[in-house]
């Protein structure tokens, strides 16, 4: 499938730009490689999006400073995205829209939340403001990128992954990654 984004996007489309924050950038505490790759791309369906009046949504990993995720609390992941830090920021080069919705996830005390979707209102969000089908790229393919594609499927909307503008954490990820939204109904685009 391909969506030309100066063409076929609509009022029922949401772009969601999936954490792409400094910690998951080159550099970043927990860098997914050549992340920041994807910035020139979300920038320019972001902006296509704002121009057919299609919302954009951008989600952040947003902890708590000793989330149950980081491994000195037990958790598989270093410490990463800790609220109001530098690493938590949106990548310098990512611009959002004026009217851009943020969605933070990962504020959770008592568990991670790798997906938009998950205990954070997104899906009653989109069915409210009509919205049928969500278009995502960012960060990283294979754990928040999939997450949220999979319970977008889940959550009753058509789910299509801009694949040039997501990273994985390894190669391995990446193919087993799409292979299971290929056939949970993920389009590719
Ligand atoms: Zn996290």
């Amino acid at each position: 499938m391909t969506i030309d984004p100066n063409r076929d996007l609509s009022p029922a489309d949401a772009v969601l730009i999936v954490d792409v924050q400094n910690d998951f950038c080159p550099g970043g505490a927990l860098a997914v490689p050549e992340g920041d790759r994807v910035v020139p791309m979300l920038n320019d369906w972001a902006e296509a999006a704002v121009r057919a009046g299609a919302r954009v949504y951008a989600s952040r990993d947003w902890h708590p400073g000793d989330h149950v995720s980081f491994v000195p609390e037990g958790g598989p992941w270093p410490p990463h995205c800790v609220q109001d830090t530098a690493g938590a920021a949106f990548h310098p080069d990512l611009r959002l829209p004026d009217s851009a919705i943020l969605v933070s996830k990962g504020t959770r005390f008592d568990q991670d939340q790798y997906s938009a979707f998950d205990e954070t209102g997104f899906a009653q969000e989109l069915n409210r403001k009509g919205v049928r089908r969500v278009i995502l790229g960012g960060l990283a393919e294979d754990v928040c990128v999939r997450a949220s594609a999979l319970d977008a499927i889940q959550h009753g909307f058509e789910a299509v992954l801009i694949r040039a503008a997501t990273r994985a954490i390894t190669d391995d990820g990446r193919e087993s990654t799409e292979r299971e939204l290929a056939e949970a109904g993920v389009a590719f685009t």
